[in-house]
């Protein structure tokens, strides 16, 4: 399963979506609107929704086929009461430690047995989900040891050739013998690994830039931006950008915390992250002029900054900094 919910993890849902067809057997979003977003990219394709519908939501779903992931008996009621001469296919979610969503473990068969009970549903799948795939062994071994367990006792209830899905790239990249039937990739897909020794084994999807607006030779002891936080030491020439946190540059990126690249080299970040500008030291580079392009995310020379870099120094994690890219960053396919 390709999970593509918030926007393919900002990098474009359409053209994302279209780009997978053929490598993915089913898509991943978190609500009935981008089920129905996505439905207009991929007419044809199973589209599985991660997270609970609202009530109100719950016709959507059956009219656009979408496959809905069941938690409680209430859910699966109001789902069957919907579904007309076609069953509807439907997921169980068991809850075996990210406690979020799904029917507790120790409930599982009980829960199950309810559903198998009623008509206009057919459960075609059994999932779960790792909360610490990527932060703890200890836990994660046991809660796929538990799942599969749990597992094999619905499968004795009845639910023939269920699909198992339990594994995020975490799980993918960590687990791989115990993933079942299907995986739910998302970050990896996208090029991040969130286990770093698995980074160098693929390529980063997206590359974030932005251009210099303007740039200037500034005298020693002028503040720089919003709280004057950077004082110039010295004469300094440094150029504006057109990017902000509006555009999901974070604030913590602020004073030195993160570079450019510009000229193919690595430039500091001066003074506060503003909304819609930053500041970049390019004393170091006299040709440098409005127009250039200013990589944020991605490649120039020899040098990269990662989503992870930028997640790292503003202390987040890659999933947030390519979901926090804003609608003004125009998207670009090649
Ligand atoms: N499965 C579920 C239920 C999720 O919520 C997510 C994302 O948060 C994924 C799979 C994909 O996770 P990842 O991006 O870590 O691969």
């Amino acid at each position: 399963m390709a999970v593509v919910k918030a926007n393919a993890y900002g990098h474009g849902l359409g053209p994302v979506a279209k780009a997978l067809v053929g490598h993915a057997e089913m898509f991943g979003v978190a609500t009935v609107g981008e089920a129905e977003e996505l439905r207009s990219h991929v007419p044809d394709a199973p589209i599985f929704i991660l997270g609970p519908a609202l009530p109100d939501e719950r016709l959507p779903v059956v009219t656009g086929c979408f496959i809905p992931a069941i938690s409680t008996v209430e859910e699966a009621r109001a789902y069957a009461a919907l579904t007309g001469a076609k069953p509807l296919p439907v997921h169980l979610l068991i809850d075996t430690g990210m406690g979020r969503v799904g029917i507790l473990q120790d409930d599982a068969v009980a829960t199950a047995r309810e559903i198998l009970s009623l008509r206009g549903l057919t459960v075609t799948g059994l999932a779960s989900h790792l909360p610490v795939a990527d932060e703890d062994d200890a836990f994660t071994r046991e809660q796929l040891a538990q799942f599969h367990q749990v597992v094999g006792q619905l499968r004795s209830l009845g639910i023939s050739q269920p699909v198992v899905h339990v594994e995020n790239s975490a799980g993918i990249i960590s687990y791989p013998t115990q993933a079942g039937d299907m995986v739910r990739a998302g970050l990896m897909i996208y090029g991040s690994s969130p286990v770093p020794e698995f980074q160098p084994k693929l390529r980063a999807v997206m590359t974030w830039k932005t251009r210099v607006t303007l740039v200037r030779e500034m005298p020693a002891g002028h503040g720089i931006s919003y709280g004057r936080t950077f004082i110039t030491p010295r004469p300094m020439r440094i150029a504006t950008l057109g990017v902000g946190y509006a555009d999901g540059y974070q604030r913590h990126l602020s004073n030195r915390s993160a570079d450019v690249l510009i000229g193919g080299q690595r430039c500091p970040v001066l003074g506060r992250v503003t909304m819609d500008q930053i500041l970049a030291d390019v004393s170091a580079l006299p040709q440098v002029t409005a127009g250039d392009e200013a990589v944020l995310i991605g490649s120039q020379g020899g040098e990269e900054i990662s989503a992870a870099e930028l997640a790292q120094k503003s202390g987040t994690i890659p999933w947030e900094i390519f979901t926090g890219v804003g609608r003004r960053v125009e998207r670009a396919y090649h």
